[in-house]
């Protein structure tokens, strides 16, 4: 029996490629590489010692799909493909709709046409808005997205509450990531962004190899303790072995369940830039600058749940974040094109 990975060869599936191989499982990975590189996979298999089956392709192509199912024993997907970049999705609404919506409700039909009723989805803190309660328990009320992107998480999350509602056998699990960061303790795999990252992490860490000039902190008169923004970062690694861990939730039986993947500590983008300064025994230049727009001043988990029902709970800290982050970028400062 092996798992489907859908965006196996992205930055969070690829690392829990790692950690489904080391805990014993086959895998199979579907990624049309519309932004991941192919040597993602090959890193797999120096850190494992373990092959993958890939299949380039898409998530909205039925005959790969068909052909997936029909070559391979597969008992589970887990389901990261899609597109991720906030800013892009206000500019092209209909590519995220279709690629991320219109892309799982074609994987899933596929899916129960072939027999195959378990699945666990990427979703996001996002899904939460401007969250209601802080910390953020999973029985927070859904909120109002700020972009199309977000939309798409809250969506794919209710059309797949709604296909375990109508028919029982799916076993669904929704994992809200927080803010992941930090790369492969062995330096061999990490995020590789294409051009300017969005996110911190690696805007700071190309600050820091010298490809881009400081960085730029959005907002330092928020209401939190320092002014600047509070997030809840989570280690690859850790969040890697919360999918290995929620596989059990897709015993028969189990339903639909939902988790916040985090650390339950909020930092500050202050903090993280203070961090990653100790733990890389660097000096960051960075500049205070007006708030982004769309963002929440504070965002930080209840991790507590996922801890009770899945016996996971992050091991890493902001330390090794800032480490393995940094030892990634150094060590391969164009990503995997080197
Ligand atoms: P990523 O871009 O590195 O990985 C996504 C992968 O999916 C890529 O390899 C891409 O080539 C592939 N892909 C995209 N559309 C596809 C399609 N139609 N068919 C086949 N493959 C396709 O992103 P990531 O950071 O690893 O994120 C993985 C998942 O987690 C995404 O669904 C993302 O929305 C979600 N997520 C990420 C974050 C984050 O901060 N990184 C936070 C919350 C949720
Ligand atoms: N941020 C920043 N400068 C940057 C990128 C991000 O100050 O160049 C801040 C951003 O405003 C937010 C935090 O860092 O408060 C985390 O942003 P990111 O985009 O990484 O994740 P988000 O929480 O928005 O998903």
């Amino acid at each position: 029996m092996a798992i489907l990975v859908t965006g196996g060869a992205g930055f969070i599936g690829s690392h829990t490629v790692v950690e489904l191989l080391n805990a014993g499982h086959e895998v199979v990975v579907l990624d049309n590489l519309c932004n991941s590189n192919p040597k993602s996979l090959e890193r797999v298999k120096e850190i494992t010692g373990k092959e993958v089956k890939f299949y380039e392709g898409d998530i909205l192509d039925r005959d790969i799909l068909q052909k997936i199912f029909r070559e391979n024993d597969i008992e589970s997907t887990i389901h990261f493909a899609g597109l991720k970049a906030v800013g892009e999705s206000v500019h092209k609404p209909i590519e995220y709709y279709e690629n991320n919506i219109a892309g799982t409700v074609t994987l899933v039909d596929e899916m129960r046409k072939a027999g195959i009723k378990n699945i666990i989805f990427s979703s996001s803190a996002t899904v939460y808005g401007d969250p209601a309660e802080i910390p953020i328990t999973e029985n927070c009320p859904k909120g109002v997205c700020t972009n199309p992107y977000g939309w798409t998480k809250w969506m794919i999350e209710q059309i797949l509450t709604d296909l375990q509602k109508a028919d029982p056998e799916w076993n669904v699990v929704l994992l809200r990531y927080f803010n992941p960061i930090g790369a492969h303790p062995t330096g061999k795999m990490g995020e590789n962004p294409n051009g300017i990252p969005n996110n911190l992490m690696p805007y700071i860490t190309q600050v820091a190899i010298g490809k881009l000039e400081k960085l730029s902190i959005f907002g330092n008169d928020y209401d939190t303790p320092d002014g600047t923004c509070v997030r809840d970062y989570i280690h690859v690694m850790d969040l890697a072995s919360g999918h290995v861990a929620a596989l059990k939730k897709l015993a028969p039986g189990s339903g639909l369940s939902i988790y916040n993947l985090g650390t339950g500590i909020g930092y500050s983008v202050l903090d993280i830039v203070h961090n990653f300064e100790k733990a890389n025994d660097m000096k960051l230049n960075y500049v205070m600058a007006p708030r982004r727009a769309g963002d929440v001043p504070q965002c930080y988990s209840d991790a507590s749940k996922a801890e009770r029902e899945l016996g996971w709970k992050a091991k890493y800290g902001i330390f090794e974040m800032c480490r393995d982050s940094w030892n990634w970028q150094k060590s391969n400062p164009n990503g995997y094109e080197d």
